[in-house]
């Protein structure tokens, strides 16, 4: 570096981001998640929330906020372990274990908060932690801050994982995984995984962030849907996205949660889920678990846009949740994409690295319940235009 060069010149290197393709901007909505949206004072359907049953806004969940606020206020006070664990914390718990089919669950104040501190609280030094390359960025910051040694295993590759396994010598080893990736929409093979882990002695930990209530008969995530309760360690997912709420839980066994109340340091050093967040979460559940109608709602819409784009020549991998990756590749021409979708009043954000990887800058299209045939067809003939005439 230069000697005269500044080291606090903050703009030199916001610059230096723009000149990469890579600087982002805050977008403001006007209103909820809805169909359609204002976003920046213009309206726009919209592609990239994660509000995929609707329940964000749907008035039976914003009633159970309201009267979770009404009754225990705005804020649980404190910390989980000091005065902060409200009886609105212990039936949501006991509503999710049920709903898991686990012994026990415990909630975290969001995802990022569960999977540090989870990953903390099981390994250290000495342990090893074996990680999707494309786990999300929780997951890849718990990994560091176990201490543990971490490997990064090539997406979905059960092969690598399988040798990786075999040349463990570390005193625990934890396979982690998204169970649906959050920018590419994929399925970890969560069978497989854990017949691996147990011919290893390893154990599983599953994000469920865009799993639950979306998949498995009772719609409370992928293990349910592989058939793997029981074989996984560590059940953790969010409350923030198809639950329309906020934070998120760890299911499993009773040791496991009793052992994370005492050692996740992202649950004892925090204020527990304010009120409103926990009742609007446990209204969120029934509906998913009383209406799996709004799940095919959601996988008709999902197939519709889908089909919509690979018929303007797009390439779109299989469906397999309600994220459907459009791969552009580069930064620059994703933003360029995604600002003339938005002229064309279609808001579907552009992802770019560090979220994904070099090269693979895509807009990360997400469809809800909520829409309607009409938004999806005209979303359609939007990515259709915009995408050839980008080309
Ligand atoms: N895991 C995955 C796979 C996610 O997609 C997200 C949210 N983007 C999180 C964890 C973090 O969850 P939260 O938003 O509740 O912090």
């Amino acid at each position: 570096m230069p000697i005269d060069s500044n080291p606090w010149d903050l703009g030199a290197e916001l610059e230096s981001i723009r000149a990469k393709g890579l600087h982002r901007r805050l977008r403001r909505i006007d209103g909820p998640e809805d169909p359609e949206v204002v976003v920046d004072g213009r309206r726009a359907l919209l592609f990239c929330s994660n509000n995929y049953l609707g329940l964000a806004n749907d008035p039976e969940v914003v009633a159970a906020a309201r009267e979770a606020a009404l009754r225990y206020g705005a804020s649980s006070g404190s910390s989980r372990l000091i005065s902060g664990t409200l009886a609105l914390h212990t039936a949501l718990e006991e509503r999710i274990a049920a709903w898991k089919g686990t012994e026990r669950a415990l909630v975290f104040s969001s995802g990022y908060h569960a999977n540090l501190g989870v990953i903390g609280a099981l390994v250290g030094r000495g342990d090893l932690v074996l990680s999707d390359e494309l786990n999300h960025a929780s997951l890849i910051d718990g990994c560091r801050l176990s201490r543990a040694e971490v490997r990064v295993y090539p997406h979905r590759d059960l092969d690598a994982l399988a040798r990786e396994l075999a040349a463990a010598r570390a005193r625990r080893v934890l396979i982690v995984t998204d169970s649906v990736f959050s920018m590419d929409g994929d399925r970890a093979p969560l069978r497989e995984i854990c017949d691996l882990a147990e011919r290893h002695g390893a154990a599983v930990m599953v994000d469920e962030a865009h799993g639950t209530g979306l998949l498995g008969p009772r719609g409370s995530g992928l293990v349910e849907e592989a058939g793997v309760r029981g074989r996984v360690l560590v059940q953790m997912g969010t409350l923030s996205k198809a639950l329309g709420s906020f934070g998120a839980y760890v299911a499993g066994d009773a040791a496991l949660i009793e052992l994370l109340v005492n050692r996740a340091r992202t649950f004892i050093f925090t204020t527990g889920l304010p009120p409103a967040a926990v009742g609007a979460a446990h209204a969120a559940i029934d509906i998913v678990e009383r209406e799996p109608a709004r799940r095919e709602r959601l996988w008709r819409n999902a197939r519709a846009l889908r089909e919509a784009i690979v018929s303007a020549g797009i390439e779109m991998p299989a469906l397999d949740s309600p994220i459907l990756p459009v791969l552009l590749g580069d930064a620059n021409r994703t933003m360029t994409v995604c600002e003339r979708l938005l002229e064309r009043g279609v808001f579907a954000q552009g992802i770019r690295p560090p979220t994904v990887p070099t090269g693979t800058s895509r807009l990360r299209v997400t469809v809800m319940a909520t829409h309607d045939d009409e938004q999806i067809a005209r979303a359609g003939r939007a990515f259709a235009e915009v995408l050839q005439e980008t080309r």
